[in-house]
């Protein structure tokens, strides 16, 4: 082997040693490069391990720490848990209601005081069943089961228990609690039982099952919350329906199908909706209801607090059947009425028929020659068919007044007139008693108002002919005074005073009731129907006004009404030319004496008042001047006609006029020609005011009053009369005999027709009841037959005196009435009012006929 081999054979192997090497050093250096990563990498690790040691060192301090917390807490939780047990147990045995649980088993766990309060004294503990303690309170003698025998009953208790959905048990017990027991499955299987004292509750059940009428209560839903049995009773067909929960539509709907709403017959539907509707609209409401049975009920609804509505159902059955009974009572006594007031009317014109007859002639025979006696008989039988007419009347009046059917009529007229008239009408009764009737009209009030004058003239007649009655000595005064309550209203005062009796304070009230009159020995003399002072009053408040009455026995009494009545017309202050300027007045009366002045005054006449004949001889002794004197008739001492003696005998020759109670025995005197004029006691103004003008010369300043021509050929009035009694047309005949008039009878309506074309008279007087044809259908024949503008005036003469009457014959186009028994004044008037112009004037009746 060469060098070279060898020596490149060295160094190959030297080569391939330095390559060996060159590897080595390099899987060296990653040998440790991996190892010096590894020893990084366990290092952090060993640093990482640290830190968890570190973390989980102090974690488990942490946990330790809060392990004590827990333990605290746990503590303390157990505590709270059994404080909050405590207090709730103590709670819940404070409640006045029971509280139990029960295990699956119905084996008692746990209960409170009231629970187990009916077991005192019991073995009953946590354990014991539930039967058990049923059995404990069934037999213990607490509990009020009625008929049920312990064993059904506790069992129906125990069954309800296993029931989904228990109902609750009602306990009754004997002290007289009520216990509502409640049973309930809780979800691990206990029962909860709770024993609810309704004591309370139960009362006012009873309270509301105890009334007699039907109750109910809905809530806001219209829902049927209760009711009592009275209120199913009542809808006994709807009962069924009335379950708790049910809706008042349901109700109303079952009860529809069952018959229970008979008035919704075959339209139920709309009956429904207007019965659904009228409960909404009307919260409040009261209604009534006519059931099947013929029963009816009042229903009451209200709304109650929270939005419901309760309700109450009243029985009104035996009210409505009472009500019936009421109604038909009264049908039956307006028939009654109705037929009273026919009789009346009958009755009336049976009486008057009759009354004319004797009223009318005995008025005439008063008039013939006649010897002292027959006189007195003759006036006996006027006055007491005057007396028996004003009976007639008192009653029919009254019975009017009570069947409504008295109407008043108001028309204008004057009251100054109608009261002397009154006045006039009482005069002979005053006269031949002694007694002075005087009218005190104030001055200055309008005379003429609008109201019904014959009514005002009843009542007047009324208080003044009690005045009269009543009183034997002294005066009556009529005194008439007012006041303007709004321009064209006078509030009237009229009082009429007396001088009589008197009436004791107890009977004051009592007079004014119909047939009451004052029982005592002073009055027992008088004679009355005692209905006078209540058809006044009656009438007066018909009027609106009121009455009155002050009185004290022995001294008199005063009476008085007050009217607010509307003036007819301005006041008629006379405004004449009066030039008698100085009066010299004579009267005993000092009432009289200054209404005289009173009078006088106000025309500008001065007066000098004198208290006798004497007085007045030594004023014109004196030398005073009178142009007139005016004198009382009757005085002590020198009466007027003594007076007038002795003036003409000291050479007086002044007019004198007389005032006189009873003008016709003045004029009997011998002198009582010399008279300038009598009047009639009470004397109208107007009357007075006319005489004095009369005594007036002719005023100087105006030409002498022209006379008023008289017809050259005056024919008289042409009078019908359709009359078929004979009597009564010897009465009516009579009694115009003095009057130039041209009279015709007509014996029923049909000739009356007749008449009314061939006669063709001025006035038709007309009977209304005639056979063939009766006064209304004449007259209505006659309006046919009148041509327009030739309206003759008619008349109707009528004994029926009651209302309805007067319209239908006013309404068959008569233009006035005038009531059977006819007086001859009456009549007079119509005449002269109606009478034609250019025929004969009617003159005056005589004075005897205006009542003296
Ligand atoms: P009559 O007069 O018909 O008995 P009234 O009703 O007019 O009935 O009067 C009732 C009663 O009142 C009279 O009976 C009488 O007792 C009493 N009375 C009425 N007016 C007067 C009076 N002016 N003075 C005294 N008593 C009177």
């Amino acid at each position: 082997m060469d060098l070279a081999e060898r020596l490149s054979k060295e160094r190959r192997a030297r080569l391939a040693a330095e390559r060996l090497l060159e590897q080595k050093s390099r899987e060296l250096f990653a040998a440790n490069e991996k190892l010096a990563l590894h020893a990084r990498s366990l290092s952090d690790q060993v640093v990482e391990q640290r830190e968890k040691v570190r973390s989980a060192l102090s974690e488990a301090e942490m946990l330790k720490g809060q392990n004590t917390r827990f333990v605290k807490d746990l503590d303390k939780a157990h505590t709270t848990a059994v404080m909050a047990e405590r207090r709730l147990w103590d709670s819940i045995n404070t409640i006045k209601d029971g509280f139990a649980v029960f295990d699956a088993d119905f084996k008692l766990v746990t209960a409170n005081h009231a629970y187990l309060a009916p077991f005192r004294g019991k073995p009953v503990a946590p354990g014991v069943g539930f039967d058990e303690m049923l059995t404990i309170l069934a037999t213990g003698g607490l509990l009020d089961l009625g008929d049920a025998p312990v064993e059904t009953w506790a069992g129906d208790i125990l069954h309800d228990l296993d029931s989904e959905r228990a109902e609750p048990h009602v306990l009754k017990y004997v002290n007289g609690n009520y216990i509502r027991l409640v049973n309930r499955r809780a979800r691990d299987g206990d029962v909860v039982s709770l024993a609810i004292n309704i004591t309370e509750q139960m009362r006012i059940w009873a309270a509301i099952e105890a009334i007699p009428d039907g109750f109910v209560l809905f809530d806001r839903e219209d829902r049927l919350l209760t009711c009592n049995q009275r209120y199913r009773d009542i809808y006994a067909l709807s009962a069924d329906g009335m379950t708790p929960g049910a809706k008042f539509e349901d109700i109303l709907r079952f009860g529809l199908a069952n018959g229970q709403h008979p008035d919704a017959t075959g339209r139920e539907e709309e009956w429904l909706d207007q019965r659904l509707s009228h409960r909404r609209e009307n919260p409040h409401d009261i209604h009534e209801q006519h059931l099947t049975d013929g029963r009816w009920i009042r229903a009451y609804d209200h709304p109650t607090p929270d939005g419901g509505r309760v309700g109450l159902r009243i029985d009104i059955t035996e009210m409505k059947e009472q009500q019936e009974a009421l109604r038909v009572a009264r049908e039956e006594a307006e028939a009654a009425s109705r037929a009273k007031s026919a009789f009346l009317a009958n009755m009336s014109h049976e009486i008057r028929t009759p009354m004319n007859g004797v009223v009318g002639m005995a008025e005439l025979l008063c008039d013939t020659g006649l010897t002292a006696e027959q006189r007195l008989f003759a006036e006996t039988i006027k006055s007491s068919g005057e007396a028996l007419l004003v009976i007639i009347n008192d009653i029919l009046d009254y019975s009017k007044i009570e069947a409504e059917r008295l109407t008043l009529r108001p028309e204008p007229f004057d009251l100054e007139r109608t009261i002397h008239e009154v006045a006039m009408l009482l005069q002979p009764r005053a006269r031949e008693k002694g007694i002075d009737l005087m009218v005190d009209f104030d001055m200055f009030l309008p005379t003429r108002y609008v109201a019904d004058p014959g009514r005002l003239r009843q009542v007047l007649t009324n208080l003044v002919g009690n005045a009269v009655k009543f009183t034997d000595k002294g005066h009556v005064l009529i005194r008439v005074v007012g006041l303007e309550t709004e321009p064209g209203q006078q509030q009237l005062h009229v009082t009429v005073e007396d001088t009589g009796i008197g009436i004791a304070p107890e009977y004051l009230d009592h007079i004014f009731g119909e047939f009451n009159q004052v029982e005592s020995e002073s009055n027992r003399k008088f004679e009355g129907t005692g209905l006078g002072l209540a058809i006044t009053q009656r009438l007066i408040e018909r009027m609106d006004g009121a009455v009155w009455v002050d009185s004290e026995v022995g001294k008199g009494s005063s009476f008085g009404f007050r009217l607010t009545l509307p003036v007819a017309e301005a006041s008629i202050l006379p405004n004449l030319p009066i030039t008698v300027h100085r009066a010299l007045v004579v009267d005993d009366q000092f009432i009289n004496r200054t209404i005289l002045e009173r009078q006088l005054t106000p025309s500008g006449v001065a007066t000098v008042l004198c208290r006798s004949g004497a007085e007045a001889m030594e004023v014109l002794a004196s030398g005073a001047e009178f142009d007139v004197v005016i004198t009382d008739h009757q005085m002590p001492d020198m009466d007027g006609i003594a007076l007038l003696a002795r003036l003409r005998a000291g050479g007086f020759t002044m007019p004198v006029v007389m005032l006189s109670s009873n003008p016709a025995a003045a004029r009997e005197s011998e002198t009582a020609s010399d008279l300038a004029a009598i009047l009639q006691k009470p004397v109208l103004r107007a009357e007075l005011y006319r005489t004095l003008q009369a005594l007036s010369g002719p005023d100087p300043q105006e030409a002498p009053p022209m006379e008023p021509p008289v017809p050259a050929e005056a024919r008289a009035m042409r009078v019908l009369t359709a009359e078929d009694n004979r009597t009564n047309q010897l009465v009516f005949q009579k009694m115009v005999r003095e009057w130039s008039i041209e009279l015709v009878f007509a014996g029923n309506g049909l000739e009356a027709v007749d008449l009314y074309q061939s006669f063709m008279p001025d006035l038709i007087f007309m009977d209304i009841s005639m056979p063939e044809m009766d006064g209304r259908d004449a007259a209505r024949a006659i309006r046919r037959l009148e041509k327009p503008g030739a309206h003759i005036p008619s008349v109707a003469l009528t004994a029926h005196a009651m209302d309805g009457d007067a319209e239908g014959i006013l309404a068959a186009g008569i233009d006035r009435y005038m009531t059977k028994p006819l007086r001859r004044a009456a009549i007079h008037d119509v005449l002269a009012e109606f009478c034609p112009e250019g025929a004969l004037p009617i003159a005056l009746p005589p004075v005897a006929m205006t009542g003296t």
